[in-house]
């Protein structure tokens, strides 16, 4: 691969293989998970299933959200992209006279990259400010117009609540149809994410209960239509954030936060990056997995991240988003897998062909693998 983000993900890595030496990866949620479930497997299923139908249904449940919001009083605003969002952001603080504004960062608000634009537009980012805050809840509920927050503090819970301006910002996919959809899934959450048995600080906040008016609420795409498109791919939008893929990640575990240079880290950014971004920016993050499978079976959501992986990689080869070496390799290989008469070859004969397309880094010591006499379906029809 030659493009210069990959040129610079490797020599992050390196720097950061010296740097941290080994992440502590821990996962271990046996004991929280066996007190909270009967069966957990069916918990994941059941959550999963429930979050890949909503999702299934966005578009129903996007409208039938904005016809509710709208009867509790007020207006939804849509994003489509950073840009539009930040102008509408700066719109209202212009008609409000804010000056001042308290940002709690979430990944999402990382990703949109809110503060740093405020702060060069000279905005005041006050962590104390009742004055204004921006938020992200965690889901909009379709069926009532209402929002689910979940707070990390008694103290960011009342600068939210009390705020004299709210700004609400979330992404479209976390939409759900039901109040009742919210208990399992933040559950599900909470025990992969913080290892508690709940989440502790939560509230549903519906405008027209707490006869709010002063609150502006954004439902942002950010490039996650491109996602949904693809029936395999809108699997990931069901991720919940809860970090469990990353904590069993063997290249997460070496390589850490720094070199994904993005608010996406492990597993899931292999994934979703490439849609988010650009492919030709963000496609060497879907070879740097090994495919050990460990996030597939730990993800509460179900999302099969190491498919989902593979199938990037044979959207680049077919979208030819991978360079012409890179290709030719993958042609020819796959050419011999696909062709038992070349797959019963001679082991030498395999091995030769794998030097020719592995260029090997003379300082590796590692030696060249070696392929078994004779093949499985060889050594059969030898019996
Ligand atoms: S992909 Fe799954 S395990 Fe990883 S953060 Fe998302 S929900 Fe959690």
């Amino acid at each position: 691969m030659k493009t210069n983000e990959y040129k610079f993900f490797i020599s992050d890595c390196k720097i950061a293989i010296e740097k941290i030496k080994s992440i502590d990866i821990s996962y271990s949620i046996e004991d929280i998970s066996l007190r909270n479930f009967k069966s957990y497997n069916n918990a994941k299923k059941q959550t999963s299933n429930l979050r890949q139908k909503n999702i299934n249904h966005i578009d129903e449940l996007l409208v039938l959200f904005d016809k509710k919001f709208i009867e509790n009083g007020l207006e939804t605003n849509w994003a489509i992209d950073y840009n539009s969002l930040i102008e509408d952001i700066l719109k209202i603080f212009s008609e409000h006279k804010i000056k001042e504004v308290n940002i709690f960062e979430s990944r999402f608000i990382k990703e949109l990259g809110i503060i740093k634009k405020l702060k060069e537009e000279d905005f005041n980012i006050n962590p104390q400010s009742l004055k204004c805050v921006i938020f992200e809840p965690k889901y909009a509920i379709a069926q009532t117009g209402s929002v689910f927050l979940d707070f990390e503090s008694a103290l960011e819970m009342e600068l939210v609540m009390e705020a004299e301006f709210k700004i609400f910002i979330l992404p479209f996919n976390n939409i759900l149809k039901n109040i009742d959809d919210i208990e399992l899934l933040s559950q599900l959450y909470s025990i992969n994410k913080n290892k508690a048995d709940y989440l502790s600080l939560t509230t549903i906040y519906t405008p027209k209960i707490n006869k709010e008016t002063n609150l502006e609420l954004f439902i942002v795409d950010n490039g996650r239509t491109s996602l949904l498109e693809l029936k395999e791919h809108r699997k990931a939008l069901t991720c919940i954030d809860c970090d469990a893929c990353k904590k069993v990640c063997p290249v997460y575990a070496l390589i850490g936060e720094e070199p994904y240079n993005n608010v996406f880290t492990g597993p899931i950014a292999n994934v979703v990056l490439p849609f988010l971004e650009t492919a030709d920016g963000c496609k060497h993050l879907s070879f740097n997995c090994v495919l050990c499978g460990n996030c597939d079976k730990v993800c509460p959501m179900n999302i099969p991240i190491t498919d989902l992986i593979i199938a990037n990689r044979n959207i680049f080869f077919e979208n030819r988003n991978m360079d012409f070496s890179d290709r030719y390799k993958v042609k020819i290989l796959k050419d011999h897998l696909v062709n038992r008469k070349k797959i019963n070859k001679k082991a030498w004969m395999k091995e030769i062909l794998l030097k020719f397309l592995i260029k090997r880094n003379i300082s590796i010591s590692r030696p060249f693998p070696k392929f078994a006499k004779e093949t499985f379906s060889q050594i059969k029809s030898n019996k």
